[in-house]
């Protein structure tokens, strides 16, 4: 999941990876942006990896470029890294893992990033495709008691069948999965929204909004093209 601004972003990019490149183009597609900072919060992109392939996405319509910049990374990056790339925590509004990929695919790392900032003051987002539970084969979300102040679940549609022809999940039963976790992870973390995309085809935003009532937890409406 990806949220992009044209205006003002301020990016790490990991050297050796395109930073000599002759033109300006080459080395926004070659460098790894981990972090970007975006109306005032800090953004990380700790993979590039996904559990869906949903059909909206700009890395399968061809490109990586989101805002100008790529966001595919060339190896993954460590949890020092990760830190490093991050900054000084109080200088933003949240920490929020949210890149061109899944980041609960590297739990471990993820929580190592969150627990070493959140140390230093800073509160934890994650945006999640909300499918952790089920790649990992174990409810997560306790380990996020404590340490995750905020979680934004992309529930992306109402029911299965549309939930698959637009997310394209890698593994059965993804849509129940996802509404499972966030179930299970309302119980851990006190700020908790699904979201939905208005402008897909056959998606009932409507509905989507009252999945998320029957589950507990708040939603809000994305819009098509502003990916995040
Ligand atoms: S979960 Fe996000 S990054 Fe992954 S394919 Fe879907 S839109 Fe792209």
């Amino acid at each position: 999941m990806i949220e992009v601004n044209e205006k003002k972003q301020h990016l790490y990019r990991i050297s050796g990876f395109g930073e000599t490149g002759s033109t300006v183009e080459r080395t926004r597609t070659r460098t790894s942006v981990i972090a970007y900072t975006l109306r005032g919060n800090r953004y990380l992109n700790i993979t590039s990896h996904c559990t869906l392939r949903c059909t909206f996405c700009p890395k399968f319509n061809g490109s990586w470029e989101v805002g100008r910049y790529g966001l595919r990374l060339r190896h993954a990056p460590t949890a020092d890294e990760i830190v490093m790339a991050a900054g000084d925590p109080a200088r933003y509004g949240e920490i929020v893992f949210c890149g061109l990929g899944e980041p609960t695919k590297r739990l471990d790392v993820l929580l190592e990033v969150a627990e070493r900032l959140h140390d230093e003051g800073a509160r934890i987002r994650i945006n999640t495709d909300g499918l952790a539970n089920l790649i990992h084969g174990r409810d997560v979300t306790p380990a996020f008691s404590g340490l995750i102040d905020a979680v934004s679940i992309s529930m992306n549609a109402h029911d299965e069948l549309t939930y698959n022809r637009h997310c394209r999940p890698l593994q059965s039963r993804a849509f129940s999965a996802m509404l499972a976790f966030s179930r299970h992870v309302r119980e851990h973390v006190p700020d908790v929204v699904m979201t939905a995309v208005d402008g897909l085809p056959g998606v009932d935003i409507s509905a989507c909004r009252d999945i998320a009532d029957g589950i507990g937890v708040a939603f809000r409406r994305r819009i098509l093209d502003v990916v995040g």
